[in-house]
């Protein structure tokens, strides 16, 4: 398995970040996570064919995660892509997609290749071959702490996801709402685990991986005027070869 950093930054628009967005290719499919504004502009400076991508996977609506749908398909649409493409978003948002994409003038019946939207369920896994595959679970990042009352309560909603193939299974946190959420998925003993760094502490997070199974942590969402890298840099040699900050383009071959 290869993990593609292709955005690591936070919300926040940075010149040297752009959103977090990872590409995971296995063996014979590429899934593309989250596609935050400017995400186009991130595959692009790394030089990766949109065609690599077989499947999209959306983990929240957040506009740093998903507002770069509409541009990304327009580049598939002119670049004649032919091949098949899966849009993987919650259930209770296929219908929010289609009228998104439909006022964004974006007709898939007019594309040269087949889009299909695919609503997922939480604890439902999605196998994209044999051995590669990913389980969402509901986090606590969204909730309606607004209490605001226009929007259907089931369209709070904010995947983590294990992302598993024959050998090995990574933890990718996305955005989430507390430290609770790093033991999702606490059960399956994932190796790996990419955790978001702006809505839960650096040091919260380290004080998490004291009594952790996790070998390998990689920080994404990492707004850089919060000191991160410097935080980073006083960490004891163990937790250097253990903790990473990413940076947009690393790659990582997790292996057992
Ligand atoms: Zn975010
Ligand atoms: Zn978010």
């Amino acid at each position: 398995m290869e993990v593609t950093f292709v955005g690591t930054g936070s919300g926040k628009t940075q010149l040297k970040r752009f959103h977090t967005s990872l590409l995971i290719s296995s063996k014979n499919h590429s899934l593309l996570i989250d596609t935050g504004d400017g995400i186009s502009k991130a595959l692009l400076s790394l030089e990766i064919d949109l065609n690599k991508i077989d499947s999209i996977f959306i983990t929240h609506t957040h506009s740093d995660h998903f507002s770069g749908i509409a541009s990304l398909l327009t580049q598939m649409k002119m670049a004649e892509r032919t091949k098949p493409l899966y849009f993987y978003i919650h259930s209770s948002f296929v219908n929010f997609a289609n009228n998104f994409l439909f006022s964004s003038f974006l007709f898939p019946e007019t594309f040269n290749f087949l889009f299909k939207i695919i609503g997922y369920n939480f604890g439902q896994k999605i196998l994209f071959d044999e051995n590669f595959g990913i389980l969402p679970l509901q986090n606590t990042h969204i909730t309606n702490k607004h209490n605001v009352k226009l929007i259907p309560k089931n369209n709070f909603v904010s995947a983590s996801i294990l992302i598993m193939d024959a050998e090995i299974s990574i933890h990718y946190t996305s955005d989430i709402g507390s430290i609770a959420d790093l033991s999702l998925f606490n059960e399956f003993f994932p190796k790996y685990l990419i955790v978001e760094s702006t809505h839960v502490s650096f040091y919260h997070i380290i004080n998490y991986l004291e009594n952790s199974f996790v070998e390998k942590v990689y920080l994404v969402h990492i707004n850089d005027n919060d000191g991160i890298v410097d935080k980073h840099s006083k960490l004891s040699y163990k937790l250097k070869n253990k903790i990473f900050i990413t940076y947009d383009g690393m790659k990582v071959y997790p292996t057992i």
